[in-house]
């Protein structure tokens, strides 16, 4: 039989316990179980890879806790530039976007750049005028507002620095503490098809137009059918220069490695050798998963269709 399987995460970085309150904790988890929910449920119901991750990415975007869609960290300037990526394992169809505002799910615009366009990246203006045609739903400047990301944004956007995001208001604590929280899910569905994908917000403080990993097929998130579906979290920058996401797929088909062993040679050789932290989660189109990281924590969950699941922050 056919095994499916659904894995995301909400970002990965200095994630420690005695920083969490009892509550805060709680309400990520609660934010994990229902993006898992909503991808799994299409998984049940014989649904695609592709639909699944798009529903659990959709919950992700909408929770103002994460870092992707509503709650999008700020940009040097004090705007919300949000990054997105997904394909499909089953076609190598790939659909991104990079630097848009107002979007309301990112991940949206995405599949309609994958579905119902002759390309496959599309990026700040002209990528909003795509949404528009498209009929994607857009949302004003302070639906994304959030509390926190603003004094993350106020305590360094005089300064020359850039972070990734962190849940601390405190310039020191913000500096040396890092977090990411970006989302990305991952699926393998009763079809045997994979699909991966990515959103996210970029790292506070950003400007001239940076861009991440996410939204970079190959970098942040790739789907290939005869090999995995990975999706990745972390310093972006290095995730870009190692091809971290493409690397896991070429270990598995050229030197034969699973799923999981391809993954900690990604994150634990060739990223750590970059100063490069993070993590990512995978799939192959047996429904096998992994989710590998060299940071603290990574907000993660998984569930599949043997009747395993988990929803883990630490290590
Ligand atoms: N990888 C993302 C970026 O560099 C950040 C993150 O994962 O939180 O934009």
């Amino acid at each position: 039989m056919q095994h499916f399987s659904l894995v995301i995460h909400g970002g990965a970085g200095t994630i420690l316990k005695e920083d969490m309150s009892p509550e805060l904790e709680q309400a990520y988890q609660n934010g994990l179980q229902e993006a898992l929910d909503a991808g799994y449920a299409i998984l049940q119901n014989g649904g695609t890879a592709v639909d699944a991750i798009q529903a659990s990415i959709f919950t992700l975007e909408n929770n103002i806790l994460f870092n992707a869609g509503k709650g999008s960290v700020f940009t040097k300037k004090g705007l919300q530039e949000m990054d997105a990526a997904i394909m499909d394992g089953a076609t190598l169809e790939a659909g991104a976007v990079a630097a848009v505002r107002n979007v309301k799910n990112p991940i949206q615009l995405a599949t309609e750049v994958m579905r119902n366009s002759n390309h496959v990246f599309l990026s700040g203006k002209g990528a909003n005028d795509f949404a528009i045609k498209q009929g994607v739903v857009l949302a004003p400047d302070e639906y994304f507002y959030s509390q926190f990301r603003y004094d993350q944004w106020k305590a360094i956007r005089d300064s020359d620095s850039y972070s990734l995001d962190h849940t601390n208001h405190h310039l020191e604590e913000l500096l040396k503490d890092k977090k990411f929280g970006t989302v990305g899910a991952v699926a393998c569905d009763s079809f045997g098809n994979i699909a991966g994908a990515t959103s996210t917000g970029g790292m506070t403080n950003k400007k001239y137009g940076r861009i991440g990993d996410s939204p970079i097929i190959g970098s942040g998130t790739y789907a290939n059918n005869k090999t995995c579906a990975i999706s990745c979290t972390g310093h972006g920058e290095m995730f870009i220069r190692s091809v971290a996401a493409y690397d896991v797929s070429c270990l598995m088909e050229y030197k034969g490695l699973s799923l999981q062993a391809a993954m900690e040679v990604v994150v634990h050789e060739k990223l750590m050798a970059l100063n490069g932290e993070g993590g990512m989660i995978g799939v192959d189109a047996k429904g096998n998963t992994a989710m590998v990281f060299n940071s603290a924590g990574m907000y993660r969950a998984f569930q599949n269709s043997k009747g395993e699941s988990a929803i883990a922050i630490y290590k």
